[in-house]
């Protein structure tokens, strides 16, 4: 079998982790790090020590690439985790987990957090009845968030909800109907529903200084 050298697959071999960005693709064998591929590039070589920075730097980038996230948001997240009680690397990975398009995704609305985006930017998604077409709104616990109930919507949801292959749903979601696909924030989510396995306190270290 050869090789996929796609770019998005590139990303997830470069940090040694499952990003999930391409949707159904990487929930099967042919997932370039379930197949343990090598580093990018026509060689495989071996890398050198990385430095402290380094290693602070990859896990706040493995964030943005999960979540899709550009730097400036990435840094407003950050301010707003700062000034919070508590430990501010668990308080910045919730707020980032409370993201709509996030949301959707783990409602399993979606197959992947760009589908998401793209659907919550061409209005086919409701939280409490109303359109939200942004896809960094945070949940709130009791938001109802709902696929529109028009042919187009419902369609694009059905064939995600259909697949064999969805995510987990986390404790703190629960979906409440079908026609159209509907869910439920029941809580804030809590640092031990996070999926990502990263360290937050890296990237803590990496922007206080
Ligand atoms: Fe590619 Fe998805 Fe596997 Fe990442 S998780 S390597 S995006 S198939």
């Amino acid at each position: 079998m050869g090789r996929y050298t796609g770019p998005v697959c590139r990303l997830c071999r470069r940090e040694g982790l499952k990003l999930f960005l391409k949707g159904t693709r990487c929930d099967t064998p042919k997932c370039a790090i379930e197949r343990r591929e090598g580093p990018p590039g026509m060689h495989q070589y071996r890398r050198g020590k990385a430095s402290e920075y380094a290693i602070r730097l990859r896990e706040k980038q493995k964030v943005k690439r999960y979540y899709g996230i550009f730097e400036r948001q990435f840094r407003k997240y950050f301010d707003m985790a700062s000034r919070r009680s508590g430990n501010t690397g668990d308080a910045l990975m919730t707020l980032i987990e409370r993201r709509l398009d996030n949301v959707i995704t783990l409602l399993g609305f979606a197959i992947s957090r760009p589908m998401a985006r793209q659907m919550i930017r061409h209005g086919h998604i409701t939280v409490n009845g109303r359109k939200v077409d942004i896809p960094s709104y945070l949940v709130r616990p009791g938001d109802v968030i709902a696929v529109k109930n028009r042919e187009a919507s419902t369609k694009l949801a059905a064939a995600t909800l259909a697949l064999e292959s969805k995510p987990r749903l986390p404790d703190w979601l629960e979906r409440t109907g079908t026609e159209p696909p509907e869910g439920r924030v029941t809580r804030l989510p809590a640092p031990e529903d996070l999926t990502l396995p990263i360290n937050p306190q890296l990237i803590v270290e990496l922007l206080s200084r």
